[in-house]
């Protein structure tokens, strides 16, 4: 019996190994074929300062529509970063944001900054200091209006070769952000040493944040920690009135999320900045109501 059980799993098991490597594939040639013909876009977030809930800048999300059906990033990021296409996703996102953003720059109001969301093997890639250079000087973004977010894991890894990578990035005058920040391993030693000048709290921590004591004191901890160590911190996944209260009380800076507003397509958000003159201090709420 058990020999047969045994051969049956094995048997089960190969073919949702197959089915899920046909699946990929599927996605993979599908994504090409979406890179090549224009069909990617990018959605952005309005990031916010809590302290008078002005847009500060925007994360660049990457969209795809399948066949009218819209295919979520979690879904067809990680078959992309499988393979080298990621790279030439990452560099299609990274233009079109420096591109996009650097239209969104009017006397009117502060620099808005960009956050783009970089892959373990973007960040890895040789020629990504080269490429980010001459992105910057074609679409004329001041460098210090870009920030690139790598995960925890991304940023603990080979960390001698991180360390170059950052050094250059930040000699470049670009903003490194740590994203999902309180669900890796973080070497402090290391987050000390490294140019880093943002951490975004993970948005795990803020769904319970005004009812479970731990999820504040996880929030409350992230943002010390920040503050001791020069960084400032950004709290994503921000959906309730009642969460903003609490985490204005933790001292956090910046946020983002639904209670201000979905990633909007690019000319929406492009509007929205475009009537913030910075006298009106726009609540960005008021402002998308009106
Ligand atoms: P992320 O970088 O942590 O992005 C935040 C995610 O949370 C986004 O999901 C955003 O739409 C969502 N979100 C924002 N506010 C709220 C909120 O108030 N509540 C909730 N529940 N969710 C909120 P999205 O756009 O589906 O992206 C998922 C992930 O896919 C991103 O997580 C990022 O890791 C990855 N991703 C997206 N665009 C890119 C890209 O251009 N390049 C790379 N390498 N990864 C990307
Ligand atoms: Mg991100
Ligand atoms: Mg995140
Ligand atoms: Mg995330």
């Amino acid at each position: 019996h058990a020999k047969a059980d045994g051969r049956n799993a094995v048997c089960a098991y190969t073919a949702g190994m197959s089915q899920l490597a046909s699946r990929s594939f599927r996605i993979e040639s599908r994504l090409q074929r979406a890179l090549q013909e224009g069909a990617l876009r990018l959605v952005y977030q309005p990031q916010v300062d809590v302290s008078n809930e002005r847009i500060v800048g925007a994360e660049a999300l990457l969209r795809w529509t399948d066949d009218g059906q819209a295919v979520p990033p979690a879904e067809f990021i990680p078959v992309a970063e499988e393979t080298d296409l990621i790279l030439q996703i990452g560099e299609w996102v990274l233009r079109e944001a420096c591109r996009q953003a650097a239209g969104w720059q009017c006397s009117g109001h502060a620099p808005l900054s960009v956050a783009v969301n970089l892959s373990a093997r973007q960040f890895r890639d040789p020629n990504l200091v080269e490429l980010i250079g001459s992105i910057l000087r074609e679409s004329g973004l001041p460098p210090e209006c870009l920030e690139l977010e790598i995960t925890e894991s991304t940023l603990m890894s080979r960390l001698d070769d991180t360390c170059q990578r950052l050094q250059a990035l930040s000699a470049m005058g670009v903003r490194m952000a740590v994203d999902d920040f309180g669900t890796g391993y973080s070497s402090l030693s290391y987050l000390k040493r490294f140019p880093v000048s943002r951490l975004k709290v993970d948005q795990s921590f803020m769904r319970d944040l005004c009812t479970d004591a731990e999820d504040a004191a996880i929030v409350d901890a992230v943002v010390a920690l920040a503050r001791a160590l020069g960084l400032d911190a950004l709290a994503e996944g921000v959906e309730t009135a009642e969460q903003l209260e609490a985490l204005r009380d933790t001292g956090c800076r910046y946020c983002q999320g639904y209670y201000f507003s979905r990633p909007l397509p690019a000319e929406a958000f492009a509007r929205l900045v475009a009537v913030d003159d910075g006298e009106r201090v726009a609540v960005l709420r008021k402002g998308l109501a009106a």
